[in-house]
C-alpha cells in the first residue's frame, strides 16, 4: 500500500498501466467524476454527485463526504448530496444540515475552511456540541468553501470518525478543484430543473389558457406566416395545422384582409395595439378583445407579432341580447296602434338577432304574412314577393305552417338544401329563399296567455352565423315581446272598435227612441191647437198614432233589454209546449195595422199545425224581429212565412221580395249593430238579426239568410221540436 503526500491511500500502478491508469491517482480521480458528471443526464446527475462523493471518500479515505449548499439567506447549511461509507453510523440529525453545530456551520458560513486533524485540536465547546450531536466519534474533519460564478456558496466536507488524518496542505486546492466540479453539476441540473419547471409553466399557460395566443412572422412584403398558435386556439376558431401556413390560406379573403389590417396596423404603429373585433370563423361568428405586441429584431425590424386573443363572444352576446329586448320592449311599448306595432316587429330583429325576419298572423283563423324586414333594404322587395306566392297557410310545409300546427319552435343550424327542399314548395320558391340568402333560421310560435297569435321567423344568412341553442331562447325571449305586443295592440283595437260601436250604437238609439215621442208629440199637438175644437176623426187618427208609436217604442225598449240580458248572460228559457203555426199567425193578426200601412200582404205556408217545446216569449220576439223586417227591407211586396216540421225539426222561413242583402254583408248582419243599410233611409238599432241568432242557438236551433240584391231574402229559422239532450 503506498500512500501519497495528502496521507491519502495509493492504488498500487498496474505493469503496463493503460491511459487512465498512467495518471497520477488523484488525476484519475479527477477524469473519473468529471466522466461521471458529463455522461450523467439530468435525471442521473444527481447519482453522478453521489459516486463523485464515493470516490472522493475512498480516494482520502474518510467515513463521509458532504457536499453543502449555503442558504439563501446564508444562515443555515443545506445538504445537496453526501456519501457515508458502510457501517458508520449517521446522526439522523445531521441528514440535512450541519446549522446544529453553531461552532464548525458560523465559521462555514463566513466562508472559512474549517479543519481539525484531531478532536484535541478542537475548543472545549466544540467538542460538547460534536458529543452532543452523537458526533463524539469525529476524529478528523475538512471543510472547504467553494464560491461559484453567480455567488452561489458551497462548502465540500470530509469527515474521518474511524482515524485521526492529518490533512496535507494540498488536501484543500484539490477539494476545492472536486468541490467546483460537484457543485457546479449541482447548479447546472438545478438551472436545468428550473428551465423545465418554468417550460412546463409556459407550456400550460399556453395549451391551457382559454385565449387564443399566436405568434405570428412578418415578412419584409407585410405577409403574416403563423409561427405559433395554442391549442385554444383550435377550439375557439376551429382552425387546425395552422403552423408554418400565411392567414390567407387559413381563412376565407374576406376574413383574412380584415384580420390582416389589424395586424398591418400594429406594425405600422410599432407598439402594443388593442382592440374588440367580430371575426366569421369557419365555427361561427366569434367576438375577441384582441392585443397585439410586435417584436423587433436585432436590425430594428419587426419581424414578429405576439398576439392574444381573448374570447369574449358570450359577453357580447349577451350584451346584445339585453340591447335587443330592451330596444324591443321601448319600440313596442311606444304604439299600441295596431298596423304599426306589427310594422315595427319585424324590424326589431335585424339585424341584431337576424340578416331576415318575417312574421305571420293569425286573423280569421287564416294566416297573413307580414311582409318581413331585410337587412338588405333593397331585398325587400323579394320579401313582398314572398309573402305574396307563398303565403303561409295551416297545413303549409313551410317554417311558420310547420310551427302553427305544432305549436313547437324549429331550429334549423345549417340549413343546406336538402333541408330547404324540405321546407319549400317548388324550385321557385326555393330560389326565392336562395336569393334572400338562408345559411341558419328558427321559427318560432307567439304566444300568450296559451294562445297562439302567429308565428315569427328569424334567419342568418351572414357566414360563420349559425343558430344555436342560446339564440333559441333569446328568439323566445323576443317572440313572448313581440307577442304581447300584438296581443296589447289587438286588445287595444277591439277596445276601441267597441267604444265605436257603443257610441254608434247610443246615437242610432236615441235617435231611434226620439222618432215616436216626436211622433206622439207633433199629434198631441195637433188636438191642442188654437184653430178648433178636435173632432172624433181627429181624436181616433191621434189615438191609433199613440198604439202604433207606442207599440214601436216598446219594441225598441225590448230589443234594448233582451240584447242587455244576452249581454249579461241572464237570458233563461221557460220552455212550453207550442204550436208555431198558431204563434206566427196571432203575430201576423197583432202586426195586422203595421203590415196595412207596409203595403205588404202576409202569406201563411202551413200544411199542419208544427207542435215542440219552446219559450213562448223568446219565439215571438224571433218571429216579429223577423217579419217586421220582412216588412222594412220588402218594398211593399208580399211576404211568405213557410212551416213545417220535418224529422224532428221545425223549419220556419220568412221570404219577402224586397231590397235584398249584398253577398259580402251576409255573413255579418248577425253580429251586434251590423246593418247593411244606410240608418238614414232605414231605421233600426242593429240589434233585431243578433238577438233571433242568439235566441234560437239558445234553444238549439240555427238561422241562416239566403238573398239576392233586388230579388229579396229569406231567413230560415230551424229548432229542434224536444229541447237537446243536456252535454255532460
Ligand atoms: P235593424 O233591422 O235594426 O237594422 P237587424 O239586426 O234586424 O237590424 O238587421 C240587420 C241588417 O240586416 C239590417 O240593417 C239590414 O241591412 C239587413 N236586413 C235584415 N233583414 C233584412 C231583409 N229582410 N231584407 C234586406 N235586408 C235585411
Amino acid at each position: 500500500m503506498v500512500t501519497d503526500e495528502a496521507g491519502t491511500r495509493m492504488v498500487p500502478e498496474a505493469s503496463s498501466p493503460t491511459m487512465s491508469e498512467s495518471l497520477l491517482p488523484f488525476e484519475r480521480l479527477l477524469s473519473k467524476v468529471s466522466a461521471d458528471l458529463v455522461l450523467a443526464s439530468p435525471a442521473t446527475v444527481q447519482h453522478g454527485i453521489h459516486e463523485g462523493l464515493r470516490r472522493l471518500a475512498e480516494f482520502f479515505d474518510v467515513d463521509r463526504s458532504v457536499l453543502y449548499e449555503h442558504s439563501p439567506d446564508r444562515r443555515g447549511l443545506l445538504e445537496r448530496a453526501s456519501y457515508t461509507r458502510p457501517g458508520i453510523p449517521t446522526n439522523p440529525a445531521d441528514a440535512r444540515s450541519d446549522s446544529h453545530l453553531p461552532w464548525s456551520s458560523e465559521r462555514m458560513l463566513r466562508g472559512e475552511i474549517v479543519r481539525f486533524d484531531s478532536p484535541a485540536e478542537l475548543p472545549p465547546e466544540a467538542v460538547r456540541e460534536w458529543a452532543q450531536a452523537g458526533l463524539s466519534g469525529l476524529q478528523s474533519y475538512l471543510a472547504v468553501p467553494v464560491l461559484l460564478q453567480g455567488g452561489h456558496h458551497h462548502h465540500l466536507v470530509l469527515a474521518s470518525f474511524r482515524r485521526k488524518r492529518a490533512w496535507t496542505d494540498d488536501a484543500v486546492p484539490r477539494l476545492l478543484l472536486l468541490g467546483e466540479m460537484l457543485a457546479g453539476a449541482f447548479e447546472r441540473a438545478r438551472i436545468e430543473q428550473e428551465l423545465r419547471e418554468s417550460e412546463q409553466r409556459y407550456r400550460e399557460v399556453f395549451e391551457l389558457t382559454s385565449d387564443c395566443i399566436f405568434l405570428l412572422d412578418v415578412t419584409p412584403d407585410m405577409r403574416f406566416i403563423v409561427a405559433r398558435f395554442n391549442p385554444a386556439e383550435e377550439r375557439t376558431v376551429g382552425l387546425s395545422a395552422c403552423e408554418g401556413r400565411p392567414l390567407e390560406e387559413l381563412l376565407p379573403e374576406e376574413v383574412a384582409c380584415k384580420v390582416a389590417a389589424n395586424f398591418r396596423r400594429c406594425v405600422e404603429a410599432g407598439h402594443r395595439i388593442s382592440y374588440e373585433e367580430a371575426i366569421a370563423l369557419p365555427v361561427g361568428l366569434r367576438y375577441f378583445h384582441t392585443t397585439l405586441i410586435p417584436v423587433k429584431d436585432a436590425a430594428g425590424r419587426i419581424h414578429r407579432i405576439v398576439g392574444i386573443a381573448h374570447h369574449i363572444t358570450e359577453r357580447v352576446e349577451a350584451e346584445q341580447a339585453t340591447h335587443l329586448l330592451a330596444d324591443a320592449s321601448r319600440a313596442l311599448a311606444e304604439s299600441l296602434d295596431y298596423p304599426t306595432t306589427l310594422a315595427r316587429i319585424t324590424r326589431i330583429a335585424v339585424p341584431l338577432l337576424a340578416d331576415w325576419c318575417v312574421v305571420d298572423i293569425l286573423e280569421n283563423g287564416e294566416l297573413r304574412r307580414l311582409a318581413g324586414a331585410h337587412v338588405e333594404p333593397s331585398k325587400e322587395a323579394l320579401l313582398q314577393l314572398l309573402a305574396e306566392r307563398y303565403p303561409v297557410t295551416g297545413n303549409s310545409q313551410q317554417p311558420a305552417g310547420r310551427v302553427l300546427r305544432t305549436q313547437q319552435a324549429i331550429l334549423c343550424t345549417h340549413a343546406t338544401d336538402d333541408m330547404l327542399w324540405k321546407y319549400t314548395h317548388d324550385a321557385d320558391h326555393m330560389n326565392l329563399i336562395r336569393a334572400l340568402g338562408c345559411h341558419s333560421f328558427m321559427s318560432l310560435p307567439l304566444v300568450v296567455r296559451d294562445r297562439v297569435l302567429g308565428t315569427v321567423t328569424f334567419v342568418s344568412c351572414r357566414p360563420g352565423r349559425h343558430y344555436g341553442a342560446v339564440d333559441l331562447s333569446r328568439a323566445q325571449d323576443l317572440a313572448s315581446r313581440m307577442a304581447l305586443a300584438i296581443d296589447n295592440a289587438r286588445l287595444y283595437r277591439e277596445a276601441q272598435e267597441s267604444i265605436r260601436m257603443r257610441d254608434d250604437f247610443l246615437s242610432i238609439a236615441s235617435h231611434e227612441l226620439r222618432t215616436p215621442i216626436t211622433s206622439l208629440g207633433l199629434a198631441v199637438q195637433s188636438l191642442l191647437g188654437p184653430r178648433r175644437e178636435p173632432t172624433r176623426e181627429d181624436l181616433l187618427r191621434v189615438l191609433r198614432l199613440v198604439r202604433q208609436q207606442s207599440r214601436r217604442l216598446t219594441r225598441l225598449v225590448e230589443e234594448i233589454l233582451t240584447f242587455s240580458r244576452i249581454q249579461g248572460g241572464h237570458m233563461e228559457l221557460h220552455r212550453e209546449r207550442l204550436d208555431l203555426v198558431s204563434e206566427v199567425r196571432e203575430i201576423i193578426e197583432l202586426l195586422e195595422v203595421e203590415l196595412a200601412r207596409a203595403g205588404c200582404a202576409v202569406e201563411l205556408d202551413a200544411a199542419a199545425p208544427v207542435i215542440g217545446r219552446w219559450d213562448a216569449v223568446k219565439l215571438d220576439e224571433v218571429v216579429t224581429n223577423l217579419l217586421t223586417n220582412a216588412l222594412k227591407f220588402g218594398a211593399r211586396r208580399p211576404v211568405t212565412i213557410a212551416l213545417e216540421a220535418v224529422e224532428g225539426t221545425a223549419r220556419m222561413s220568412v221570404t219577402d221580395r224586397g231590397i235584398g242583402i249584398a253577398p259580402d254583408r251576409i255573413p255579418h248582419i248577425f253580429e251586434r249593430f251590423e246593418r247593411a243599410v244606410s240608418s238614414s233611409h232605414y231605421g233600426g238599432l242593429g240589434l233585431g238579426l243578433y238577438i233571433v241568432r242568439e235566441l234560437v242557438e239558445a234553444h238549439g236551433g240555427s238561422v241562416r239568410a239566403e238573398s239576392r240584391v233586388g230579388a229579396g231574402s229569406s231567413f230560415i229559422v230551424e229548432l229542434p221540436l224536444e229541447p237537446p239532450e243536456p252535454t255532460r
